[in-house]
């Protein structure tokens, strides 16, 4: 995820982009770069950091002034964030540039080819594979801009939304998308593109939103045409009047950045396994498990160390790993693991998991187990973060960048790439059988389909919430592949709304929490029609007789919880071990309008922060 920028017009580029990028920041801001070009003179600019640190860079750099530019604010995908992996990207003769917001999956084979015939490379990203390919295919053909591009996106397999600009043919700018967000802003003898409408609101209130596969020649003084990038047909351009203000806009149009967040699943969780999984082949390929295949398999055991959400999706990690590969898994605190003398030895396996990567105390855990001569292996979602260059090797998790301090889209994400470790390793070892290996492929493969049908829950959500958004208390309970989940139910809760929330496994409440059970306190109960679900009812049977208020999350269709349960939010149906990725959904959405309604801050609550850099 990024932020990308065009101008073409009759104004200074320059202000219109870096004012633009800063507005993009949300979406990335690990680098960030400039392409000017004045008739004559093309001219970029780029460097690691914030957008602030590209305008003082560039305010050195650019000599030079333009009517046409481009701008990115990245959020490194492939290659970490350094000067020359940042955007924009030069082709090889100096004539094309691009800025790209995606992934380009098959960028490996591509360039083996463009060396081989002859093209040099000097970053790691896969977009400037993109732009050498267009290159490639421009100088053959002798073809124009917007064919070549067109010719070069029919042989990429990914997500783009890209602005090409040839040094030749200054007067337009060609983009096109897929799966990322572009759209343009159409003035008076002027055009505006980005990845929302936020750089050119004060500009323009007409847009045009490109709808994915679809590319267009922003060309001066020319109406805009649109086109299918994949059959060439022409598309009637639809200008759209912006109504939202700025804030509104780089919310994506939502209050909340936690609530976009939380939308934003199904299309993360895509872009988690874009490449990696090929249900139709049966296969997961993951370079950082591949490169260490033995170590994973030969591990005595795998320690998984994280912290707050994380530690959840680790604990989820716990049961998947056991399940599918058997080899046996602890989960620890990062910070009581690193003060408590562990015994680590030389074949253990350990995972750090961390959205940011700077987490300090999973940092520290790290240096330890490595110290102590273990194999570590970090899941992260910030590309080149502390951890990723601590740890032995690692796997991204491709969720963009996280702002609403409450972890939403980075759980589901780190259960993607948890899980798909486990799915390679079964396969590997042979511990599941091939048909339970395809099913589980296909089953994560639609996920997403199915983390966008309980999304719709959200209006049932915010009815329950409304009843018991003055709860002093409340209980989540869960068993099995779902008790991590009612641990990061109840820990949402606490977090955003301030309720006192605990989450227990289901069985063990007989041990103790049972005691707070009255006709005021509202139970979640996770019951979803596979795993334990007779198990689960009994529970829900012993609330009810201690007259306490049930909120139910059950597979839909479900008749034998609705039965006893006060209140039942209906979820897709999926597997046991892949049901955290739904169960997850309407916990999140139910906090959330819970902190909405209590007014408390949801992107920023009290006392805490987007990452724990301190132990
Ligand atoms: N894949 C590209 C990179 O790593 C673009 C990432 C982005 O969307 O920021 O540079």
């Amino acid at each position: 995820m990024c932020g990308i920028v065009g101008y073409i017009g009759h104004r200074e580029a320059y202000p219109i982009i870096i004012k633009g990028l800063k507005r993009l920041e949300y979406r990335g801001y690990d680098s960030a770069g400039i392409m000017l070009f004045d008739g004559q003179e093309l001219k970029v600019s780029k460097t690691k950091g914030k957008v602030t640190d590209l305008e003082e860079k560039s305010s050195r750099e650019m000599t030079i002034n333009g009517t046409i530019g481009i701008g990115h604010t990245r959020w490194a995908t492939h290659g970490v964030p350094n000067d020359v992996n940042s955007h924009p990207h030069v082709s090889n003769s100096g004539n094309l540039v691009i800025i790209h917001n995606g992934i380009i999956e098959n960028y490996a084979p591509l360039k083996e080819e463009l060396i081989k015939r002859g093209y040099v490379f000097h970053s790691d990203t896969d977009s400037e594979v993109l732009i050498n390919l267009i290159e490639d295919v421009q100088k053959k053909e002798n073809l124009k801009l917007g064919k070549a591009v067109q010719i070069a996106l029919n042989q990429v397999v990914g997500a783009y939304a890209i602005c090409v600009f040839d040094k030749q043919k200054p007067d337009e700018i060609v983009v096109a998308r897929l799966g990322s967000p572009l759209a343009i802003g159409v003035g008076e003898d002027e055009y505006f593109i980005a990845s929302d409408a936020s750089p050119f609101i004060e500009y323009t209130s007409n847009a045009i939103y490109l709808e994915d596969e679809e590319m267009a020649v922003v060309r001066l003084h020319k109406p805009l045409k649109i086109r299918k990038i994949k059959d060439d047909t022409l598309v009637d351009p639809y200008i759209q009047e912006l109504k939202m203000n700025l804030e509104q806009i780089e919310k994506g149009g939502y209050d909340h950045f936690m609530l976009k967040e939380i939308y934003e699943q199904p299309s993360v969780i895509k872009d988690t396994y874009r490449g990696r999984l090929h249900a139709n082949l049966g296969l997961i390929q993951m370079a950082g498990i591949e490169d260490n295949l033995e170590k994973f398999l030969n591990a005595n055991r795998i320690l998984i160390v994280a912290c707050g959400t994380s530690w959840h999706a680790g604990l989820v990690a716990e049961y998947i790993f056991e399940e599918f590969t058997r080899i046996p898994v602890e989960v620890e605190y990062a910070s009581e693991f690193r003060y408590r003398n562990p015994v680590i030895n030389k074949g253990d396996v350990v995972i750090a998991i961390s959205q940011s990567g700077e987490t300090a105390d999973t940092l520290a855990a790290i240096k330890l187990a490595k110290e102590r001569g273990a194999f570590v292996f970090g899941v992260c979602n910030v590309v080149g973060s502390s951890i990723s260059r601590e740890t032995h090797a690692g796997a991204y998790t491709h969720a963009g960048p996280e702002i609403g301090v409450a972890s939403t889209k980075a759980f589901t994400t780190q259960i993607t790439v948890l899980t798909m470790i486990a799915l390679r390793l079964a396969k590997a070892k042979g511990t599941l059988t091939n048909s339970d290996f395809h099913r589980y492929l296909q089953e994560l493969e639609i996920i997403p389909e199915k983390v966008a049908e309980a999304l719709q829950t959200n209006d049932k959500a915010k009815e329950i919430a409304e009843i018991f958004k003055t709860a002093p208390n409340c209980l989540y309970l869960g068993r099995g592949y779902n008790f991590p989940v009612a641990l990061e139910g109840a820990l949402k809760l606490k977090e955003i709304s301030y309720i006192h929330a605990e989450g227990y496994p289901a069985a063990e409440m007989k041990h103790g929490p049972i005691a707070l059970i009255d006709e005021h306190m509202p139970v979640i109960v996770i019951a979803p029609k596979q795993g334990h679900y007779d198990k689960v009812v009994s529970n829900i049977q012993e609330i009810k007789s201690r007259s306490g208020i049930i909120i139910a999350v059950v597979t839909k269709g479900d008749t034998q919880v609705r039965e006893l349960a006060d209140y039942v939010i209906e979820i897709p149906e999926t597997s046991d071990a892949l049901s955290p990725l739904l169960t997850t959904i309407p916990l999140q959405l139910l906090s959330y309008h819970i902190a909405v309604m209590r007014e408390c801050n949801v992107d920023q609550p009290r006392n805490l922060a987007k990452s724990v850099t301190v132990e």
